[in-house]
């Protein structure tokens, strides 16, 4: 505790009053982290009683050391502004909002606008405070004025200037600690990330850098709220430094990240031991006010011996590792590689071809025909040359998106997919999907009976509000009828809890929307999706239809596919035929209909 400063230094056996300090600054922060504009609330004072995220970076400092504080003895001015400032702040508190601009630096020139006014909630009235950097905003002639202007009041506060400085100083100190749980910050990970590669420039070796991320925190937080959340962080940051090597370090990063420094190491795998240890400690079951919950965390790892390397850099592969150990089923520590990095790499540059294309609606429908197997023989290539010239039978299109690259290489549908459920964008992808499907529906009226599009909606779209009912609306404006339209949808992506989506597949279904499960079979829980969903139709995998022929037992389980799905009086279709040989054998295990690159590539629709 530092006496007589108003602020506190945390540790492990912090006050009542404290924490709940905390948690409430904790979730004024989440929710006002996304304003660019400091924003402070003071009492009558002058002293801040509340601050948001962006006034921390403004005085660069966490807020547990402001509050309390006199809010003229933190800004970080080079002097105290013009006259209306200090008079604002210093004098009883401002009933008259008003505003000012102040010099924050003079090489090179910045300068700041600042509003206040009174929050009539309660008497006497606090004052909020919004400091807006204005450097682009206004010239530099203006700017000039400016500083010639504070520069003759500069002498008149010179005093307060020391003294403003000295409190910098002693603070710059302390904000290299998280306030939550004691543990060394961003700050004060850099330090000794800068002292470790010092350490490999003079003596060799090499060291190991763990990005470490809870798992489902986010979850803890929405559940039980931030107490028990900043409450679970301690217990975490407790454990992570138990029986820790004695030369490694634990850090937070802030949220639910920690990064552990290791000391020197001879081998990659001693950086993987630390890792599963601490991944072991960490989960033993947590009881908090009854609730139990056992925590795990992914951790990536990155290990260098190279004394130039940046910690900036270290930092952004063991996340890059940490990141891809959370994307992969079955692995929660992974080490950075070159791999990993291209995947990193392509991961990246799909989210932002998806992001231009969909701003700038850089996108297209390919359409591959969907036949019916009997009968006919296939036109389209065929490896095994047993085909002979017939006529097939279309029974409908799969609409399937593409983007057009702004730059090299085309981007796969399925990486694209995924990355647009990951970001939430396949919201927007999917919406301009059905759209231009209902174009096309509307403008092709004369087709066959029979004749379905199908196009693939993600779980996420199911899973918002009225999507049905304005689905089934643009069906009827557009005057379409709605058994022309199939939604196809991928077993694997199914959220595990579906809830609101089955009621809006049940109401689809109910006008005349066909349902299928796409890729069929590739799921944990295939069969049971049959009996929870409501649904017309499977579509099985193609993984499967390329096993016909070379893999028996595969084959075995194509034929129970197809009699599960014709018994349960359901569609099934085959995905990914590319020879003639495949197309028989479905035929003769009973499935009716197909689709592939034997009777077409997805194209234009004809
Ligand atoms: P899907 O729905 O299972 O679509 C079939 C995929 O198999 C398509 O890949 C198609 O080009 C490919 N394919 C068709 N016949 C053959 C064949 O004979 N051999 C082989 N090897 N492949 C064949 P595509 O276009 O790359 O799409 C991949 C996946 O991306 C789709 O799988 C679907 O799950 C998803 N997807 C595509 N468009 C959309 C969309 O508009 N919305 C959503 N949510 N997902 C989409
Ligand atoms: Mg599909
Ligand atoms: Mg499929």
């Amino acid at each position: 505790m530092i006496s007589g400063m108003g602020f506190i230094k945390p540790d492990l056996n912090e006050q009542p009053l404290i924490l709940e300090l905390r948690r409430t600054l904790g979730r004024l922060e989440t929710a006002l982290s996304a304003i660019s504009d400091a924003l402070v609330i003071t009492d009558d004072q002058g002293m801040v009683l509340w601050c948001n995220r962006s006034f921390d970076r403004f005085i660069d400092q966490p807020r547990m050391l402001s509050l309390g504080r006199s809010i003229l003895s933190l800004l970080p001015l080079d002097h105290q502004g013009d006259s209306l400032l200090p008079e604002a702040l210093l004098t009883s508190h401002p009933q008259i909002p008003g505003s000012t601009t102040v010099l924050l630096q003079r090489q090179p020139l910045k300068a700041c606008e600042i509003e206040w006014r009174p929050v009539e909630t309660e008497q006497p009235a606090p004052v909020i405070f919004c400091f807006r950097d204005i450097s682009t905003r206004i010239s530099n002639q203006e700017l000039q004025a400016t500083a010639e202007r504070i520069e003759q009041q500069r002498q008149h506060s010179d005093r307060l200037n020391q003294e403003l400085q000295q409190q910098q100083l002693a603070l710059a100190n302390l904000v290299r600690e998280c306030p939550v749980t004691g543990l060394p910050n961003r700050r004060g990970l850099r330090e000794r990330l800068d002292l470790a590669l010092g350490r490999l420039r003079e003596q060799g070796g090499q060291i190991g850098v763990l990005f470490c991320d809870l798992d489902h925190f986010k979850d803890v937080n929405d559940m039980h709220g931030h107490q028990v959340g900043d409450e679970l962080l301690i217990e975490i940051s407790r454990r992570m430094q138990e029986d820790l090597p004695a030369e490694a370090t634990v850090s937070r990063l802030g949220g639910d990240e920690f990064v552990v420094l290791t000391g020197p190491i001879s081998e990659d795998s001693e950086a993987i031991t630390i890792a599963r240890m601490l991944q072991q400690r960490i989960s033993a079951p947590w009881l908090m006010h009854g609730q139990g919950f056992t925590p795990s965390m992914s951790v990536g790892i990155t290990v260098t011996n190279d004394p130039d390397v940046d910690a900036e850099e270290l930092l952004r592969q063991a996340d890059v590792a940490m990141y891809h150990a959370k994307r992969s089923p079955g692995e929660s520590i992974a080490l950075h590689d070159t791999s990993i990095e291209a995947r990193f790499r392509s991961s990246l540059r799909v989210h932002q071809e998806l992001r231009l294309a969909i701003l700038n609606r850089n996108l297209s429908l390919a359409y591959q025909p969907i036949v019916c197997l009997r009968g006919s023989a296939a036109p389209g290539h065929d490896p095994d040359g047993d085909a002979t010239n017939g006529v097939v039978r279309i029974l409908g299109h799969e609409a399937l998106v593409r983007l057009k690259p702004t730059q090299g290489l085309p981007i796969d549908s399925e990486q694209l997919i995924i990355e647009a459920e990951r970001t939430g964008m396949v919201l927007e992808l999917g919406s301009w999907v059905i759209s231009e499907a209902l174009r096309q529906l509307q403008h092709h009226p004369l087709r066959p009976d029979h004749w379905t599009l199908a196009i693939n909606i993600s779980p996420l779209q199911l899973e918002q509000e009225g999507f049905a009912a304005d689905l089934l609306q643009r069906l009827e404006t557009l005057a379409i009828d709605p058994q022309r339209l199939v939604i196809e949808l991928t077993e694997t992506r199914i959220l595990k809890e579906i809830s609101r989506g089955a009621q809006t597949l049940t109401t689809l279904r109910h006008h005349g929307v066909r349902i299928h499960l796409d890729d069929f079979g590739t799921g944990y829980a295939s069969f049971s999706w049959l009996a929870k969903l409501p649904i017309d139709g499977i579509k099985i995998d193609r993984e499967f239809i390329a096993a016909l022929g070379c893999d028996s037992r595969l084959e075995r389980m194509i034929a129970s596919m197809i009699r599960l799905g014709l018994e349960l009086g359901l569609e099934v279709v085959a995905e990914g035929i590319e020879t003639n040989s495949q197309r028989l054998a479905l035929l003769a295990m009973g499935c009716l209909r197909g689709q592939g690159h034997l009777f077409g590539r997805p194209g234009v629709l004809p």
